[in-house]
């Protein structure tokens, strides 16, 4: 059976205090709330990564993500955050080519196979994100877009670290805006994205990958969305902020 995980994304947002704040809430109410088995994944600004490990501790199904790394291991890269450093604080997902990161940063499908690489060999779990503008959908490209992210990012793997990703499609369009993808058009990219790595990697690899929509989910539309087939969870942002709203999210996900 695939992983269900929801992985909140703060972005830029959140004082160390308020962040701890935020953590410390999610925490608590869902280790009294959340029976089933979801992985709960917080996305903290590097400067609060370590604070929120501590808050953490052993809770069972809460990990620490971080939202980007270098795509260089080591050196004089001034202001960027290494695999290693990551890795040294306790994190256990990487959010990877995040469609700002794409956007406002220039990261290209090649630096973000790069990223992917590092994140692995590290043994943290890279939470690979793709997703086409509103242009591409209006224009019938968007799904062959979307494979050629995952192509050109992803598809030098080996099955067995393939196997190891998860998988965040975010349409451009539904991010931050309020407007979701129907469940309809999210379960049929979901299922495009699994046939296309099943025609790499076979049916079996294909079935065991987690693949998270992402796109202004919340508590309202999140058991509809999640009901689907091939949607094993979320990454969320907006709703992400605010404990209650994300772990109703997350209790969406069974
Ligand atoms: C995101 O940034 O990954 C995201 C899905 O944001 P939001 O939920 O706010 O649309």
């Amino acid at each position: 059976m695939r992983q269900y995980i929801v992985a909140g994304n703060w972005k830029m947002n959140k004082s160390l205090e308020d962040g701890l704040k935020l953590a410390s809430e999610v925490i608590n109410i869902a280790n009294d709330e959340v029976k089933s088995n979801v992985n709960i994944v917080l996305c903290p600004p590097f400067t609060h990564l370590t604070s929120v490990k501590k808050l953490i501790g052993d809770s069972k199904n809460i990990f620490l993500g971080a939202q980007n790394v270098s795509n260089k291991k080591s050196g004089a890269y001034t202001g960027e955050i290494s695999v290693e450093m990551l890795k040294s604080v306790g994190v256990d997902y990487v959010i990877i080519g995040h469609s700002e990161r794409r956007e406002y940063f220039n990261e290209s499908n090649e630096m973000l196979a790069e990223k992917t690489n590092l994140v692995l060999e590290a043994g943290m779990v890279p939470i690979f994100c793709m997703g086409e503008t509103l242009a591409q959908r209006e224009q019938g490209i968007h799904i062959d877009f979307v494979k050629s992210q995952i192509t050109d990012s992803l598809f030098h793997l080996v099955d067995t670290e393939f196997r190891k990703v998860v998988l965040a499609y975010e349409p451009i369009w539904a991010i931050g805006t309020g407007v979701t993808a129907s469940s309809e058009q999210a379960q049929e990219m979901h299922l495009m994205i699994r046939n296309h790595i099943a025609s790499k990697y076979g049916q079996a690899t294909a079935d065991a990958i987690t693949i998270q929509y992402g796109g202004s989910c919340k508590a309202s539309n999140a058991v509809e969305l999640f009901d689907c087939p091939d949607i094993d969870g979320g990454l969320i942002g907006g709703a992400a902020l605010v404990a209650r709203e994300f772990v109703e999210v997350v209790k969406a996900a069974k």
